[in-house]
């Protein structure tokens, strides 16, 4: 099967639009979390995902605070301006889709799905080997994908010398994923890694191969958004410097 692996849309359609056009046909989707936040589309990206074929979808820490089941307390300032405006824009029927996910998910044995690590789902960054290492502990299956940090990464363990290796992935090549991996493919909505393209991943799970991928898409039209719905300046500057 060939897995387009998303996450960290952050209400960005323009970005999500970019990135569904660009992976060509694919046989499923998995989205690892944070649909909303910062972005200005919400309710459309919501809907945009909920009708994609073989959608298997789990919660971010931004919608786990929309759906209250995390304090807004625990963003800073300008997330939080963000997420009481979602709140106030998003539908009945996009509460209660945000409201099925769940904060984990098992694909039939191979991939651990998780927003932010599998010790920590909703809320703990793995941003470097040291906290990799810590993390496969935590799932059983011989991958696990991962969000949150918004940057595309590849930690692998290798069993026999008991070390976590950093690959630096290169984009548009597929590399063989060897158990045990846990990886990362980017934000569609907000990448962090100073490229402002949008950030995906194509898994082939036949091959076992991880191909991370970069779309440019329109940044204007969505800073236009971020602007006339009056959210954070610093949300939409972000945005065209990828930070
Ligand atoms: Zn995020």
């Amino acid at each position: 099967m060939r897995i387009l692996v998303i996450s960290d849309i952050h209400a960005n359609l323009t970005a999500l639009e970019a990135v569904l056009q660009d992976s060509g046909p694919v046989d499923a989707t998995w989205c690892l979390g944070d649909l909303v936040g910062y972005g200005p589309d919400p309710n459309l990206v919501i809907e945009y995902l909920r009708d994609l074929a073989n959608l298997t979808c789990i919660l971010g820490n931004h919608d786990a605070a929309i759906v209250r089941r995390m304090d807004f307390d625990a963003f800073n300032g300008d997330a939080r301006i963000s997420l009481t405006w979602a709140e106030s824009v998003l539908t009945a029927d996009s509460l209660d889709f945000l409201r099925t996910l769940p904060r984990q998910a098992d694909m039939n044995g191979v991939v651990t799905l998780a927003h932010g690590s599998p010790r920590d789902p909703t809320w703990e960054y793995v941003l470097n080997t040291f906290t990799a290492r810590l993390n496969f502990k935590h799932f059983q299956t011989p991958f696990c994908f991962i969000g949150h940090t918004h940057i595309q990464s590849l930690f692998t363990l290798d069993g026999a010398s008991d070390r976590v290796s950093a690959a630096m992935t290169r984009v548009g090549e597929a590399v063989p994923l060897v158990p045990r991996v846990i990886a990362n493919p980017g934000s569609v909505g907000q990448p962090r890694d100073r490229d402002p393209r949008a950030a995906y991943a194509i898994f082939d799970s036949h091959q076992n191969t991880w191909e991370a991928r970069r779309v440019p898409y329109d940044i204007a039209q969505v800073q236009q958004r971020i602007r006339q719905a009056n959210l954070p300046a610093r949300h939409a500057l972000r945005l065209e410097e990828g930070w």
